[in-house]
């Protein structure tokens, strides 16, 4: 019986992840309907966060929030805007283990360290890291499947295990952002200093919310040596109010 269900599922043409429709020959991830429907992030954004502006009729500038905040990345950049089909992708890919996403989703970041940064910028790639109680809970890191594939694309090397989550921290969720800071301080920690002096990092990560984890970890990271971190995610959580 059970062979017969894996036999007719070989058979079967795959499936968008997103709407579940079965995709037309050939044809693989996400269904072109669901890719047109993505909100590509553009100019105007945040030059430090990157969050995209509403109105269109102004120039790239730093944000109120980090205007106000002190961030230790450089840059932070993301592909596409949190909602809609990216964000129905992505969690399909993080939580019912959809990996075979991964390529499509690095293909993409790999576009974005080419627009944003000049070539060999980095040195390094550093995937946010998941509390070993996380990682077995889920079963995968999502951000260092991406930091695999995209040092496949990029050729930039990549580090798992240089920065570590040793404190585990509830969902940001429902906290502010303040109590959110709070929450993550001391949770993360660099190990292999010498592996940091003095280099570029791309820390990677699927989503940005509030800023708050990339934030912690480039600090750390800033305060392990390195000589600058920016950050690249799959997509950006817009904000609502
Ligand atoms: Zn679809
Ligand atoms: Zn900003």
């Amino acid at each position: 019986m059970e062979f017969q269900s894996t036999l007719f599922q070989f058979f079967l043409p795959p499936q968008c992840p997103c709407c579940e429709k079965f995709l037309e020959g050939g044809q693989q991830g996400i269904c072109s309907k669901c890719l047109s429907e993505i909100h590509w992030i553009e100019p105007p954004f945040c030059s430090i966060c990157g969050i995209p502006f509403i109105s269109k009729e102004v120039e790239n500038h730093p944000c109120g929030a980090c205007m106000t905040h002190r961030n230790y990345f450089t840059m932070a950049r993301a592909l596409g805007a949190y909602e809609g089909s990216i964000q129905e992708a992505i969690h399909h890919w993080k939580y019912e283990g959809k990996t075979n996403l991964t390529p499509f989703f690095a293909e993409w970041m790999a576009e974005g360290v080419e627009r944003y940064w000049e070539p060999d910028f980095f040195d390094l790639l550093i995937p946010v890291p998941l509390h070993p109680q996380r990682l077995r809970e889920r079963g995968f890191n999502q951000a260092l499947l991406l930091v695999k594939e995209l040092s496949w694309w990029t050729g930039i090397p990549y580090r798992k295990t240089i920065l570590q989550k040793k404190k585990p921290t509830v969902p940001q969720v429902n906290l502010s952002g303040a109590e959110r800071e709070k929450g993550l301080r001391g949770a993360f920690h660099v190990i292999e200093k010498d592996e940091l002096v003095g280099k570029s990092i791309l820390l990677v990560d699927d989503v940005y919310t509030t800023g708050a984890t990339v934030n912690e970890c480039s600090k750390v990271l800033s305060r392990g040596g390195a000589k600058r971190v920016d950050v690249l995610t799959l997509a950006h959580a817009v904000r609502t109010s």
